[in-house]
């Protein structure tokens, strides 16, 4: 990390040198959204007439949303109230397009509410057990579309000239992100502490500044975050670590990207509970 002194800082000053330029992220959210569909198309046929709009907002307590309207249709929102870095953009296609909540989605409304005409899962009930399932699946799904090498490979190629960026940082970025990626299970101790009435928001904000490596904005977005949705943050990084060992336990693993697509799949056609991933995967 150039500079001396405090991580964080650092950190936060590097970033900034890869954020998408405002003019220039719609064309990379595009680009990047029409890649993790090409790749999702190559290993499951999606309803006919599925598609999404994108939508940029402000002022929400997240970074991006999936509203499934139904009839194969989403509204994907980006929350432009901080800067985009480009690593988000990936992040934000595999997540809440493709194979992420959009996917999910139509899948359950193909499989489970047409087909067999289970009218109950037209229903989605947000604080439960389905979410842990979801979002893990959303999460995971981007290392299933897009493993590192590819991922590198992609964004070096194909987003940083878009958004205006030297492909010749992007090996180190994207380093940088894996590493911090790492740091993600210290906001569940912030968000446990803070909830649970032992930390203050001063307290849970300094700490996700120091362990998470969050800028002062982005603690508060997160405070945002834990205030609106509580418990429901758990979901991403336990998420995606269940659903990770579940795939691996079933012979998915990286090495075996073919079967790593069809576990995945089938994850996101049947009906699972938490609890019986977490068996299989033991
Ligand atoms: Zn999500």
């Amino acid at each position: 990390m150039p500079g001396q002194g405090d991580v964080a800082e650092r950190y936060e000053a590097y970033r900034r040198g890869f954020a998408i330029p405002d003019g220039k992220v719609d064309a990379v959210f595009r680009a990047a959204i029409a890649a993790c569909r090409e790749r999702t198309l190559a290993h499951v046929a999606l309803p006919a007439g599925e598609s999404f709009t994108l939508e940029y907002v402000k002022d929400k307590p997240w970074s991006g949303y999936n509203w499934y309207k139904g009839n194969f249709t989403s509204v994907i929102q980006v929350n432009t109230d901080l800067p985009i870095y480009i690593d988000r953009a990936l992040d934000l296609a595999c997540h809440e397009g493709y194979p992420g909540h959009h996917v999910y989605n139509a899948l359950i409304e193909e499989q489970l509410v047409r087909g067999r005409g289970w009218i109950e899962w037209s229903v989605y009930p947000l604080f439960s057990p389905q979410s842990l399932i979801a979002e893990g699946t959303a999460n995971f799904g981007i290392a299933v579309a897009f493993p590192e090498a590819e991922r590198l490979a992609f964004e070096r190629d194909v987003l940083f000239p878009l958004a205006g960026l030297d492909p010749a940082q992007a090996a180190r970025y994207h380093e940088v992100q894996r590493l911090v990626g790492r740091l993600s299970h210290a906001g569940n101790e912030a968000a446990r502490r803070y909830l649970d009435g032992t930390w203050s928001r001063e307290t849970a904000i300094g700490w996700l500044e120091n362990h998470a490596l969050m800028g002062p904005d982005r603690a508060a977005q997160r405070l945002r975050f834990f205030d609106t949705y509580r418990s429901y943050v758990i979901n991403y990084n336990l998420g995606e670590d269940l659903v990770r060992d579940y795939v691996n336990g079933q012979g998915g693993d990286e090495q075996h990207p073919a079967r790593r697509w069809e576990v995945f799949l089938d994850l996101l056609r049947q009906p699972k509970l938490p609890s019986a991933l977490a068996g299989a995967a033991r």
